[in-house]
């Protein structure tokens, strides 16, 4: 909808709060009510340029800062982003519609990004070797690359820009961010933050929109990076676009994420790690549990996992009790609900259809938890990302079938595996095709300290976000080959 564009929150450019250049916005709704909190201006490819130049001169003195004084600046961000920890929290609920334990989860992750990024004078070491050869040595230095663009989805508002520029300015680049158009407060929030923090202007920009700012990006000849999480077709796109345009780039992808039950699991603990994995946040995580494999016969384990279902409680996020949270938009329900068809259409076995849930709701974007039993691997609700609460279970002989329907699967993000077998946790962890794997643990996801590691089509590009990749990715390297003996 377009509503006057000074009603709109504002870009931050070089350190001010402007306007974007074009008339156009979107409202940004509260999931839960449906109700419109604020609305974003959809900016042109001319609020990127601004906000790549005023990136490209802060550069220019940025880089030189002493890397400790860089770092003192995260040092004070974090401990201001810790003081508001609940603040944030809030504001994720009301923009992104997740429960507010998941949201003080998520400002708990982001924090430690920042943790992370603080460390730069170490994580930023070069290497040296004293005699390469007869009076001679060679040193290797690390250089930030220049102006990084981010490209981030609506799913975590705070954790994946933090995933990306604190790590980014830590090492000396500046960076433009673009979040999603479906929850860009928290991003505004964090800039002021930054900004308090003692970062001068123009090392933090962000520009609000949708594809047009992200192909300014992708365009622009001063921005040396992108840093991308989005759904797979998106990410695709990105990665191609970036790369003939010789820019660097890391695009982080949809997901399919398998858990495998063993016969010998505790299906209690297992079936309440995929409850919370599958429906917290209403599913919509790129490490939710999407798939479940049962090995041998699940009966049994499909009763307690339905039972906690059914015992769920949906609503608001903002109520203690509450798990089961809404979807993003009506017009994604409205895509699942399709999926949902297409699943009873494919012969799918609907255990517990969500549907029914959404009849005593008056508000917001709800679907109750959806299990679907006797999947077949070629079914569409088996291969598709549906990034909602519908769950697929799949039924198999042995570990091996399992592992196979990991292997075909195009993503690749993560998997988990519920035993106590070690020779089954052995294989699972030899063979499993994915790149973050949980034993027994229903969300995998990895800290800022390792590498986020998707696989196949669930990552583009070679060095992924945090960790010493994340380094790799925000910094090139110099070497220095010096003789002595003339
Ligand atoms: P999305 O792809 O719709 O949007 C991501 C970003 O791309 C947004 O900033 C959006 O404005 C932009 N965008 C959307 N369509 C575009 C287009 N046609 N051209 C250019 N830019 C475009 O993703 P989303 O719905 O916001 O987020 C959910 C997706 O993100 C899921 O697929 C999820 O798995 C994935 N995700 C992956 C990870 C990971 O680590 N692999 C983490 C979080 C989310």
């Amino acid at each position: 909808m377009t509503v006057a564009n000074e009603a709109a929150i504002k870009n931050f450019i070089n350190g001010k709060w402007v306007s974007a250049a074009g008339n156009e916005v979107l409202d940004v709704m509260n999931p839960a009510t449906g109700k419109k909190i604020a609305a974003v201006p959809i900016s042109t490819a001319e609020d990127v340029d601004q906000a790549a130049k005023a990136a490209a001169l802060a550069f220019k003195t940025w880089k030189l800062m002493p890397v400790p004084k860089r770092a003192r600046i995260l040092f004070k961000y974090h401990h201001l982003l810790t003081e508001k920890h609940a603040e944030l929290a809030k504001l994720i609920v009301s923009e992104n519609g997740k429960a507010y334990k998941e949201a003080y989860g998520e400002v708990q992750r982001g924090i430690e990004c920042v943790e992370f990024a603080a460390g730069a004078p170490s994580l930023m070491m070069g290497e040296s070797l004293s005699g390469i050869a007869e009076e001679m040595d060679s040193e290797m230095f690390r250089y930030p690359l220049g102006v990084v663009g981010g490209i981030t989805p609506f799913n975590f508002p705070m954790m994946v820009p933090l995933w990306m520029f604190p790590l980014a300015v830590a090492c000396g680049n500046t960076f433009v961010l673009k979040p999603s158009e479906r929850t860009p407060l928290l991003a505004n929030k964090l800039a002021e933050m930054f900004t308090e923090a003692g970062a001068p202007d123009g090392v933090l920009n962000i520009v609000h929109g949708s594809h047009d700012v992200v192909n300014g990006l992708l365009e622009h000849p001063d921005i040396k990076a992108i840093s991308f999480v989005g759904s797979q077709p998106v990410a695709k796109y990105v990665y191609e676009k970036a790369a003939a345009k010789g820019k660097r780039v890391q695009a982080l992808s949809g997901a399919k994420n398998h858990h495998v039950v063993m016969p010998d699991a505790d299906f209690d603990k297992a079936a309440q790690h995929i409850i919370s994995s599958a429906f917290g946040s209403a599913g919509q995580r790129c490490m939710a549990c999407s798939a479940v494999v049962v090995v041998g016969d699940g009966d049994q384990f499909m009763q307690t996992l339905k039972q906690k279902a059914d015992d769920l409680v949906m609503g608001n996020g903002l109520d203690a009790e509450v798990l089961l949270t809404p979807v993003i938009r009506d017009t994604h329900l409205n895509k699942v609900i399709g999926y949902i068809e297409k699943g009873i259409e494919e012969g799918a076995a609907l255990l517990r259809d969500g549907r029914r849930d959404m009849e005593n709701q008056t508000e917001g974007y709800f679907l109750g938890a959806t299990i679907f039993d006797k999947v077949t691997p070629e079914m569409t609700i088996a291969k598709d990302e549906i990034f909602a609460p519908v769950l697929s279970v799949l039924r198999a002989e042995n570990l091996d079938e399992g592992l196979d329907y990991i292997r075909k699967s195009r993503y690749g993000n993560g998997a988990t595996i519920y035993t106590k077998d070690a020779q089954a946790i052995r294989t699972f962890r030899e063979e499993a095709d994915a790149g973050m794997l949980g034993i027994n643990v229903g969300v995998p996801a990895t800290m800022a300290f390792f590498p986020f590691s998707g696989w196949k089509d669930s990552f583009y590009g070679d060095l992924h976000v945090n960790g010493k990749d994340g380094v790799n990715f925000y910094t090139r390297k110099k070497m220095i080959t010096s003789r002595f003996d003339f």
